[in-house]
């Protein structure tokens, strides 16, 4: 897949600011912050939507994306009574979008880690809605039978 940029990445073909590597994930700085510290999490292996992602490497890019955002969250790295750099964040958004009707731009699975904190600017847009329960649980049994429950 040499027209993929994160494969590109992966294969350290294209310069990114790494920040966890392991056999099957990648954790890379993204290039257009919404804020600081905001990072992408891939699997090595090329996927290039949620259909075609092997669910083991889901697993392991969620798993990964908890691990980094403890990290943003956490306030004791760093030396005891030195004090911290980067991003202390007081919150972490995930976001994954999957098809271009979701905003995909690289179509190579990656999971979103954005740092969060009090006014600095970042949200979704979206008013939610008030369906009725009966209209709820229509499309809840549309959903589920086409899971096969
Ligand atoms: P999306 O597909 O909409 O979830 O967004 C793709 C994300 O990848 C954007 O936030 C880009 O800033 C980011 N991105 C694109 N190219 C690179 C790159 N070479 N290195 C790091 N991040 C990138
Ligand atoms: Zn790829």
């Amino acid at each position: 897949m040499s027209t993929c940029i994160f494969c590109a990445i992966v294969a350290r073909a294209a310069e990114a600011s790494i920040v966890h590597e392991d056999e099957h994930t990648l954790a890379f700085m993204d290039i257009r912050p919404f804020t600081p510290g905001h990072l992408l999490v891939v699997p090595k292996a090329h996927a290039s939507g949620l259909a075609d992602l092997d669910p083991e490497d889901g697993r392991r890019v969620f798993a990964v994306g908890q691990r980094v955002a403890a990290a943003l969250r956490d306030g004791s790295v760093g030396r005891p009574g030195e004090p911290q750099d980067g991003p202390r964040a007081d919150g972490v958004n995930f976001f994954l979008a999957d098809g271009v009707a979701a905003g995909q731009e690289v179509f190579h699975v990656h999971l979103h880690v954005i740092p969060r904190a009090a006014g600095d600017g970042f949200g979704l847009r979206g008013r939610p809605t008030s369906p009725r329960r009966p209209d709820l649980d229509h499309l809840a049994g549309t959903i589920r039978r086409r899971l096969g429950a």
